[in-house]
């Protein structure tokens, strides 16, 4: 299989003499400078839905294929002017795959089923609610226009025609829309293997014994769980102390078993931020400091040649670093087209004092139409990250906010969980 070229030591270097990035900019770099990583194989439809296409599929065959009924009625040529009409009916019938045999009279009406191909005669077609059924003739009231109640062949899809494009990520419509055009199998990229690990000497396992400095390990779980959503295959690489031995050893066994890793905790430029200081070692570092709360900075780099994503240990910076940034990015890698975040417009239903120059997300719902907040902005609030919903997106130079203000919300389905 061919392998995708290797991504460029320098591909997360953010502009120069700009001290705190919008994330616009971090964002434009991602996906200019990423590109994806993964190999292309062939499945069945069956087995495609969340898969990534690989190419542009086609339309092997036209829908619908032919001209049909979209009633069940009485179908004739042309069209038929205003008044009272009786019509003789031909023996025999069009149904759904039972094509009708010979050719319709002018004049004489025949069956039709929703969803026969219209036989040979017939344009238009008459609901049989409309009609009255006599001994082989039908009467009812014009007019009708020529093709009523008909559909065209390949009014929906034309053969050869575009039917999805490279980079969608296939939903169950999506498999209804192959299906019908005649495509059985695809080209996707293999999902990526994303690598997550925990760094910090404070975590532990739940269920484990603690010291009264123990902190369970919630960005695991939630990571692992997040990938999973996203479509990409979480690689449980579990917990390193702060310890840069150990976490060498564990991301060079990450780098073998998965095509980018995620790590979260001591990403920053402290004493025991190891996953930076080693990312430097590597000479592939970069420190993000991106112009946005909740956000401390980010590590990226590579590491055997895969990329890392240094999130922060907070686990709500690290879930909002991974939805906004890491997500888009793994995205780009997994072959994907550039995922722009899905929200909306909505009244707020809190007040907030915002300082201009950064972009902030907010832990939110909606409730009775309007946003609601989280309590505490506080970044070791775990609970707030599972009362919200979604979050509320305030943009880099919006300021105050007032109750009834339009804010955007984006609910957590449309970063992709
Ligand atoms: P760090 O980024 O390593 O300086 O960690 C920042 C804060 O996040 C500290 O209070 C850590 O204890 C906490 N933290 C780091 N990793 C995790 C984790 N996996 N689960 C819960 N809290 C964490
Ligand atoms: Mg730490």
């Amino acid at each position: 299989m061919l392998a995708p070229p290797p991504l460029r030591n320098d591909c997360f270097a953010l502009p120069a003499g700009v001290s705190w990035t919008p994330v616009d900019d971090a964002l434009a770099m991602l996906r200019d400078r990423l590109s994806v990583v993964t190999g292309v194989e062939q499945v069945a439809l069956g087995a495609a839905l969340g898969r990534v296409l690989a190419a542009d599929v086609t339309a092997a065959r036209s829908n619908p294929p032919l001209a049909n009924s979209a009633v069940d009625g009485y179908g004739f040529a042309g069209a038929i002017p205003k008044g009272a009409h009786v019509m003789p009916v031909a023996t025999g019938r069009a149904a759904a795959g039972g094509a009708f045999e010979g050719i319709v009279p002018a004049g004489m009406a025949v069956r039709v089923l929703t969803g026969a191909a219209l036989p040979e005669g017939v344009e238009t077609v008459i609901l049989q609610e409309d009609v009255t059924v006599g001994d082989n003739e039908i009467a009812f009231y014009g007019p009708l226009k020529a093709g009523a109640n008909t559909r065209e062949a390949g009014e929906d899809v034309v053969a050869g025609d575009l039917a999805l494009p490279k980079g969608r990520v296939l939903t169950a419509a999506d498999l209804a829309l192959l299906s019908a055009v005649g495509v059985a199998q695809v080209a996707v990229h293999q999902r990526l293997r994303v690598a997550v690990l925990s760094t910090g000497d404070e975590l532990v396992e739940p269920g484990q014994a603690v010291s009264p400095g123990s902190v369970f390990d919630a960005n695991r779980p939630m990571l692992l769980a997040i990938l999973g959503q996203f479509g990409f295959v979480p690689v449980d690489m579990g917990r390193v102390p702060d310890d840069r031995a150990a976490l060498r050893l564990r991301l060079d066994q990450a780098a073998e078993q998965a095509d980018v890793i995620l790590t979260s905790g001591g990403a920053s430029a402290g004493d025991e931020d190891h996953v930076s200081a080693l990312l430097q070692e590597a000479g592939a570092m970069q420190e993000w400091r991106i112009a946005v709360k909740p956000g401390r900075p980010l590590a990226l780099g590579l590491w055997g040649g895969k990329p890392v994503f240094g999130l922060p240990g907070n686990p709500v910076a690290a879930m909002v670093c991974t939805l906004v940034f890491a997500r888009p990015a793994m995205g780009v890698l997994a072959g994907m087209a550039w995922q722009e975040p899905q929200g909306f417009e909505i009244p707020a239903a809190f007040e907030k004092r915002k300082k201009p120059g950064r972009r902030e997300y907010l832990r939110a719902r909606i409730r009775n139409g309007r946003a609601e907040v989280f309590a505490s902005e506080g970044s070791g609030r775990i609970s707030g990250l599972s009362w919200a919903e979604g979050l509320v997106e305030l943009g880099d130079e919006e300021r105050d906010i007032q109750p009834g203000d339009m804010v955007r919300y984006i609910p957590y389905a449309g970063f992709g969980v």
